[in-house]
């Protein structure tokens, strides 16, 4: 990497050469991920999500931290090993996938970019925006977006993006089916949105269909280390920094870690971006992905939410890493 991509922390200061500096980075890396995962292990604030019953019964105490870097590098503590469901993590990677085949003004014109202000499964903010979907990070512009898919059929759809997916994490992943069932069983809410869409002329898939293969990419299962090589392909400008793999062109990766700054944490990304400043993406599994762009993904997965639907000790993991490396992109404050 060029000297000029990576400025020494410490400003100032002569930077000694490649070769001296990477074993001290790595193990302040591994001493943040300890203790980030030691710091907030005893919260027991929150719950887990229970309106899909199914992810009532995954254990709460489950607590991972993970950060993998652009060159590959992971460092992780806790349960990093246990597959959630992806959840709403899984919105900015079909956003991506848009943008790839439809290209960024597509994803804007059709869907939206602007924060909603309510929260992720608002119907009543349909109505009030004049975009309607607001943006793809929200459940309304997520349905969408799984509509404007490119696939001959529904199963190929599905298969496209659990395989879009898989490029972003360097492995295969696959959808757990019990979470699957169990949210297509009880998903009113986002039948409602889906034809509230269809209503306005903002979907373009047939709404039924979308709402499933949609529900379908929510229960894909990923581990903290998997979603931390996801948020690193975003931050090494979409490639793969594991398998080498260009997956998104990197003109797209800008305006989606624009999305996500701006709308990643639902109704509460103005504090988000207050406390970390990074572009990240929450979901009810528990996982949460954050992007520092051109240095690495900060990862925290833990079951218990706030009101918001974000997971408390994953968010307090990431803002504590973020802050003790400097790493806001509105800069460091010191
Ligand atoms: N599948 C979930 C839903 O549609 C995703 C929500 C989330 O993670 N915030 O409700």
């Amino acid at each position: 990497m060029p000297p000029a991509a990576t400025p020494s922390a410490s400003a100032g200061a002569v930077d000694p050469p490649a070769t001296a500096v990477a074993p001290a980075r790595e193990t302040d890396l591994q001493k943040l991920v300890n203790e980030a995962h030691l710091k907030f292990r005893a919260l027991t604030e929150g719950a887990n999500a229970d309106y899909i019953p199914e992810l009532a019964r995954i254990p709460s105490e489950l607590y991972g931290v993970a950060i993998v870097t652009v060159d590959g590098r992971a460092y992780v503590a806790g349960d990093v090993e246990y597959a959630f469901s992806i959840q709403s993590v899984s919105k900015p990677f079909t956003a991506a996938l848009v943008m790839q085949q439809r290209g960024a003004e597509a994803l804007q014109k059709q869907i939206g970019v602007e924060p909603t202000g309510f929260p992720f499964n608002a119907i009543e903010a349909i109505a009030l925006q004049p975009q309607r979907s607001g943006n793809p990070l929200v459940n309304a512009g997520a349905i969408a977006a799984v509509s404007m898919v490119e696939a001959p059929d529904a199963e190929a759809k599905y298969r496209l993006i659990e395989g879009w997916y898989g490029d972003f994490a360097g492995q295969k992943l696959t959808m757990l089916s019990e979470i699957y069932k169990s949210e297509a069983a009880t998903n009113r809410g986002n039948r409602a949105i889906a034809a509230l869409l269809a209503k306005y002329g903002r979907i373009y898939a047939d709404p039924v269909e979308s709402v499933d293969v949609y529900t379908r990419q929510c229960a894909i299962g990923v581990n903290a280390r998997q979603l931390a090589v996801m948020g690193a392909t975003l931050a090494n400008g979409g490639v793969n920094p594991l398998t080498g793999k260009r997956v998104l062109d990197s003109t797209h990766v800008p305006k989606l870690l624009a999305i996500m700054t701006m709308a990643g944490f639902y109704d509460e990304s103005g504090l988000w971006a207050y406390r970390a400043g990074l572009p990240a993406k929450t979901g009810v599994g528990g996982g949460i992905v954050a992007v520092v762009p051109g240095r690495m993904a900060i990862v925290g997965f833990s079951p218990r939410l706030n009101q918001a639907g974000n997971s408390i000790r994953a968010t307090r993991a990431i803002e504590y890493i973020a802050g003790e490396l400097g790493v806001s992109v509105f800069g460091a404050g010191r």
